[in-house]
């Protein structure tokens, strides 16, 4: 108990971090936001629309000054992915990205950009929120927005920091609401399939009026990045009307406070109370019933998908009194079929998908797809390009144990740490941002090396990072793994034996908690880890205490390694130039890394084509979570659940691919 009154002390003198609202800009130099365009530089060739992996540009005719028509790009912001492709292949440097990421609208039709809205320079325009009110009623509606949150895809990841002490959204009179009754804003967070669109149908019916609605990234608007996607919903308003579009893919977290200035000015102003309610019959969901002759005390409780501990996933639960004696996987929130996906892309549009398996870890797939695309085009990145893949793949390795340790704390009622996690979290962000362009989907391993090489004061910030998160692992000792409390819910619970996990194909911190030391960075060394000094931390109990004392230390080990991945980074070039539609020759290969949650594999064929002919990923979590999870759970209370379940650090969207 002394050392959590010492860590909390600690924490207590510690300088606070919540950043400044409206923020200065540019938020960061090098990240990727909205393009610009130089229309007099642009030859009217068309290969940015060739390459845009999402349709996102077409093509439109203007009248030059000389009379002449020439043709120029237009760009739909809400089928952007910003991986900037389109300005990487133009030849004349006409198009370009900018670092100004806020795109909010009240209406999605203003996201479409013709040739001479891009060639303005962006700039932030915050709502003058002098409007005097129209009532006091209007004017208290305005500063007590309560939110629940629906979050269905990957821009879970980006929303999510809102709440948390970085952004600090209560700033603004915002607070998250566990039930749809006590709440007048849905924020709808990431792609809609079918399966989710009726549950956030039956959340927003069940909520008081007036309500509003935000969409958050572009899916909802076009289906974004899925938009060939048989099992994404394209156009959430024609289900629930939205009242605010917050573009992006994902957008970063800010933008939802210029939507909710927005809100508010437009509610105290106008008196705006929503757009009008729709919701079609055949998507609403019934309750649950119980089935006829249902035996006396037995429960059968959905856990998920709309749960703050589930992600979206849902465990249907079997009860008797409060203990589970049956526990039923149910995927299929988030299937969007990337394995074929992937075949309609050519090698090198892939690197912008890729990594939207699994958004906890994005680094991670395009780190295995860009290798095992190498491997079939016999193609050696340079060396520069290993060091500078390791301490990307380093970076997001922290930032997902982070997530994760946030997460688990957080279901163990340890709500202090979650804050603190993910604000250390925010630092490692800041450090990947700066080196990949992107906070959360880098799109920076590519085949032939990376995209960008290492910014000039790299190592400056990577000493900065490191100095403030290492002495941090102490506090997490003291809050929370020394914890006599954190410890009576974890020791023992969830455990899985050394047989049980080699019998169900556990890997990663969940199969090393369980006694077996096995890591591919170690055991078949890729890129440059085989040159690197770093440990593999090992455990035998195999329960959710343990779980979490590995990612623990994982994060010291990674820690180390962008250390020495930084000091012995050799000189030279950090990519070969590979063509953007190469042809790849025929053959097969099978390739695995060490993502954050394990052993990652890629399957591919190519059938000497520019695209592959066959992608298979074996995510780390498939098995865990799939398989064994719903056995680990059997006989456990109802209260360990969400400690069991993420103590396996589930990312829902890897197994659901
Ligand atoms: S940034 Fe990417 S998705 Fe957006 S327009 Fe360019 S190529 Fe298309
Ligand atoms: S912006 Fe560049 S790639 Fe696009 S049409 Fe103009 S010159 Fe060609
Ligand atoms: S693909 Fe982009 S817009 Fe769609 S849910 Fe993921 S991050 Fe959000």
């Amino acid at each position: 108990m002394a050392a959590s009154v010492k860590a909390l002390l600690k924490l207590f003198f510690r300088k606070p971090m919540t950043y400044r609202f409206p923020p200065e800009m540019p938020l960061s130099e090098f990240s990727r936001g909205r393009h610009v365009l130089d229309m007099e530089k642009c030859r009217g060739c068309g290969a940015c629309a060739t390459i845009c992996p999402n349709k996102a540009i077409e093509m439109v005719e203007r009248e030059t000054e000389d009379g002449k028509v020439r043709k120029y790009p237009q760009i739909d912001m809400f089928k952007c992915c910003f991986c900037g492709l389109c300005a990487e292949i133009c030849p004349t440097g006409a198009l370009k990205l900018t670092n100004f990421p806020w795109l909010v609208a009240m209406d999605k039709k203003s996201y479409i950009m013709p040739p001479e809205e891009l060639a303005k320079p962006p700039e932030l325009q915050m709502p003058p929120m002098k409007v005097k009110p129209k009532s006091i009623v209007d004017w208290a509606r305005a500063r007590s927005l309560w939110i629940v949150f629906y979050f269905t895809g990957c821009c879970f990841l980006e929303a999510a920091p809102w709440a948390s002490s970085g952004f600090d959204m209560e700033r603004f009179g915002l607070l998250t609401k566990g039930s749809p009754r006590q709440s007048d804003v849905l924020l709808v967070g990431g792609y809609v399939t079918p399966k989710t669109l009726r549950r956030i149908v039956r959340v927003y019916s069940q909520m008081p009026r007036p309500k509003y609605v935000m969409a958050f990234g572009c899916c909802p608007a076009t289906g974004g990045t899925y938009w060939d996607s048989y099992n994404v919903i394209k156009e959430l308003d024609k289900y629930i009307p939205v009242d605010m579009w917050i573009a992006g893919c994902p957008p970063r977290p800010e933008p939802i406070g210029l939507a909710v200035v927005m809100a508010m000015d437009a509610i105290q102003g106008m008196g705006y109370q929503g757009k009008e309610e729709k919701v079609p019959e055949e998507v609403k969901v019934p309750y649950y019933e119980p089935k006829p002759g249902e035996k006396e005390m037995v429960f059968t409780v959905p856990f998920g998908p709309q749960h703050p501990a589930s992600g979206n996933f849902s465990i249907r639960l079997r009860l008797d009194g409060e203990y589970i004696f049956e526990a039923e996987a149910v995927p299929g929130y988030l299937h969007r079929g990337f394995e074929k996906l992937m075949e309609y892309r050519s090698w090198y549009q892939n690197i912008m998908i890729v990594q939207r398996i699994c958004v906890l870890d994005g680094a991670s797939y395009e780190l295995a797809y860009a290798e095992t695309v190498e491997e079939l085009a016999g193609v050696e990145p340079p060396d520069r390009a290993k060091y500078l893949r390791v301490i990307q793949a380093e970076l997001s390795r922290i930032q997902s144990h982070l997530l994760n340790i946030g997460l688990i704390a957080k279901a163990a009622g340890f709500d202090t740490v979650l804050n603190v996690a993910w604000g250390d979290r925010e630092k490692v962000l800041y450090v990947r941002e700066r080196l990949t362009g992107s906070r959360i989907y880098d799109i920076y391993s590519a085949p032939g090396g990376v995209r960008r090489d290492m910014p000039e004061k790299l190592r400056e910030d990577v000493e900065e990072m490191v100095k403030k998160l290492r002495p941090q692992l102490e506090i997490y000792d003291d809050l929370l793994l020394k914890n006599p409390m954190f410890k009576e819910r974890t020791v023992g619970v969830g455990k899985v034996d050394r047989d049980t996990a080699v019998e169900y194909d556990l890997v990663g911190p969940n199969l090393r908690a369980s006694g077996m030391g096995f890591d591919v960075r170690k055991d078949v060394p890729y890129e440059v880890y085989g040159d690197l000094d770093f440990k593999v931390p090992c455990y035998e109990e195999g329960d959710a205490y343990h779980r979490t004392l590995v990612r623990r230390d994982e994060i010291e080990q990674s820690l180390n390694i962008i250390e020495q991945a930084v000091d012995e980074m050799p000189k030279g070039p950090f990519r070969k130039k590979v063509p953007f539609f190469m042809r790849v020759p025929k053959g097969e290969a099978w390739h695995c890394i060490e993502s954050a949650r394990g052993e990652l594999c890629f399957y591919m064929v190519s059938d000497g084509s520019d695209r592959p002919y066959r992608v298979k990923v074996r995510g780390p979590t498939f098995d865990s979570i799939l398989v064994l999870l719903p056995k680990v759970l059997k006989g456990a209370p109802l209260a360990d659940v969400p400690v069991v379940y993420w103590s396996f650090d589930n990312c829902p969207a890897d197994h659901d691919r």
